[in-house]
């Protein structure tokens, strides 16, 4: 390509192999243990985000890591031709953990194909005429384009209108504008427990109670998206737990298999009956080496006791951030929190602006919204692991105008 055919296509000198979708990455990580991870320059950064509440047990978990190598080395992948000896016990495994009664999972590779199979199965089960999802405002459930349309951030929307038809909005933890939302063409309901990528917003449990009730009154689903929430994160099991309830279908991924990209879906028996064969499918989902590491994950979660080990480190990140100055309040649930700042704190800089100073300072979190940051720390946190998170948030917000001009 001659250099003016390239400034036709609007490449530089620097043209990037990788498409712009992510912007520039602000490091390239090359090694993790635990809650540490270390860049290429060798530099050591305290992991507060888990890669968005995915590696829960800390990275490089020697027995997820056991697991996968033994079964790379023995049978990776074999398509849904065929079945492998993880599908059943893992499947049964997450059954018993929602704990919700009789259900069956079907498998996924992410949490947006996990919403994808759950907004189809919901039309399988209910019919034609009965296919609308409600979902809430400032919701996230993925960026394929049926889980797009679910999510509730309409500005996520705008460059790839028209979407998929459909989907209705309401406002969060609305009982009464969830019920003026219901017309007879609604089908499902889908809502996170605690809205993540929103700005970490729990649900009320009274709410979700609500919105059990109505459904079970109108005959209309329950769907809950446990993407972030689910295996532990809030301190439960699942985050529907905190309101004593259950779903109708779960869509699960992230944190189950601590890294490798599973996703699935839990729904009770007679729902999931409504998918026969040829409904639904991927070429990956369930494989062998994936489920390997779920299964191994899980049975990590369980010998530590993900919820009480949760809630135990909970209490002392949450002791830890109640003596930080700045702090307005801190929100969510378990390992999954919103650390609201004063405006005196921030002096002027947004919530990323200050992840992006924790950042230089070897902290990784991320900023929520323009005026909170959001924390989701492994399980496996130390106390002196919390209290140097701690210590370096409050290094941020002390010395506003020094690093303001540093990442100008
Ligand atoms: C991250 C997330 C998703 C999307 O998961 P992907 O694996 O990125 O597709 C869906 N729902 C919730 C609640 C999430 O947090």
């Amino acid at each position: 390509m001659t250099t003016e055919q390239a400034a036709a296509w609007g490449a530089t000198g620097d043209h990037s192999p990788l498409m712009n979708n992510y912007g520039s990455p602000p490091r390239l990580f090359v090694r993790g243990a635990g809650a540490e991870l270390w860049d290429d320059g060798g530099n050591r950064h305290l992991d507060f985000l888990c890669g968005l509440a995915v590696t829960s047990l800390g990275h490089a978990d020697p027995a997820v890591t056991e697991a996968v190598a033994n079964q790379a080395a023995k049978l990776s992948h074999t398509s849904n031709l065929f079945a492998n000896e993880h599908q059943a016990p893992v499947a049964e495994k997450i059954s018993e953990l929602i704990d919700s009664g009789p259900g069956q999972v079907l498998f996924q590779n992410s949490g947006a194909e996990a919403n994808e199979a759950a907004i189809k199965l919901a039309r399988k089960y209910q019919g034609r005429g009965r296919h609308v999802v409600v979902s809430a405002m400032r919701s996230f459930h993925g960026r394929t384009l049926a889980a797009l349309a679910a999510t509730g951030q309409p500005e996520k929307h705008e460059p790839f209108q028209p979407m998929p038809e459909g989907f209705r909005h309401v406002a969060w933890n609305d009982l009464g504008e969830l019920e003026r939302a219901l017309s007879p063409e609604v089908g499902a309901i889908l809502l996170e427990p605690v809205q993540g990528e929103g700005g970490v917003n729990p649900a009320d449990a009274d709410y979700l109670r609500g919105v059990r009730t109505i459904c079970d009154e109108r005959g209309i689903l329950l769907m809950l998206d446990e993407v972030q929430t689910g295996f532990g994160r809030t301190g439960e099991w699942f985050g529907f737990q905190h309101a004593g309830i259950v779903p109708d279908v779960v869509a699960l991924a992230k944190g189950i298999a601590n890294g490798m990209p599973v996703g699935a879906i839990w729904a009770r028996d007679d729902v999931a009956a409504a998918f026969v064969p040829g409904d639904h499918g991927s070429t990956y989902a369930g494989q062998a080496l994936a489920l390997a590491a779920a299964r191994a994950t899980i049975a990590r979660y369980e010998e530590l006791d993900a919820p009480a080990l949760v809630r135990d480190r909970e209490a002392v990140l949450r002791a830890r951030l109640a003596e930080l100055d700045g702090v307005d309040h801190v929100r969510g649930q378990g390992l999954l929190l919103g650390i609201e700042l004063t405006d005196d704190a921030r002096a002027g800089r947004t919530g990323p602006e200050i992840a992006r100073e924790c950042l230089d300072r070897g902290l990784i979190l991320n900023g929520i919204t323009p005026t909170a940051l959001r924390v989701a720390p492994p399980f496996i946190v130390s106390d002196d692991e919390i209290d140097e998170a701690v210590g370096i948030i409050a290094a941020v917000l002390d010395s506003p105008t020094n690093s303001n001009e540093e990442t100008a």
